[in-house]
């Protein structure tokens, strides 16, 4: 039985696709959103719209900017012989909030894992390398402790060590399995600060 209309169907259909919304989150957003005063729908969706249409990857560590290089890297304060290694944009953010880390990043956008088929070549490793060739000091590998995380940092490690550049694995007083973004900045910056040389 169809018990609502196809469109608010399909809008539920789309929002439980977004990641962490069931279906019964899904209906709530949908009757939320129907409610609101229509231009504050129509915000709505343009912020969706621009977002898509001008967030790209900087063009050094390939976080999510609208410009051609963010601003952490074009920040002259950042010490750019620095480069923490993360998995994704959100662990960046984690990082930043903590406001201890003066260095610069690098955005695999993903982890390594032989399970889901995601190999070196899927993720931004190539161009770890590539800015490796500039006057580097130390590589932290701030990947997530889960499987993939820590396969990832081995991997890494392995790739880097031939060039003479310290590597550094952040302690694991990281919770394992924890996506980096729900910890807090206290475990955060003593993972920084209890980092290890691999
Ligand atoms: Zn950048």
């Amino acid at each position: 039985m169809d018990l609502y209309s196809g469109h608010i169907n399909r809008l539920i259909e789309e929002l439980s696709g977004l990641p962490g919304i069931g279906v019964k989150t899904a209906q709530r957003l949908a009757f939320h959103l129907i409610n609101l005063p229509k231009e504050r729908v129509e915000k709505f969706a343009h912020a969706i719209v621009d977002a898509r249409e001008h967030v790209r990857y900087c063009s050094q560590c390939f976080t999510l900017t609208d410009k051609e290089i963010c601003p952490i890297c074009a920040n002259p304060r950042r010490n750019q012989k620095v480069i923490m290694v993360v998995e994704n944009a959100r662990d960046l953010a984690a990082y930043e909030k903590t406001g201890k880390y003066d260095g610069v990043y690098h955005v695999l956008h993903g982890a390594i894992s032989p399970l889901l088929g995601i190999g070196p070549g899927d993720i931004k490793l190539k161009e770890l390398m590539v800015r490796l060739q500039g006057d580097v000091e130390e590589v932290i590998i701030a990947t997530n402790s889960s499987l993939e995380g820590e396969t990832t940092a081995m991997y890494i490690s392995k790739l880097i060590k031939p060039t003479g550049i310290k590597v550094t694995r952040i302690a694991s007083g990281v919770p394992v399995g924890g996506d980096l973004e729900y910890i807090d900045e206290v475990t955060l910056l003593r993972a920084l600060e209890g980092r290890t040389e691999l």
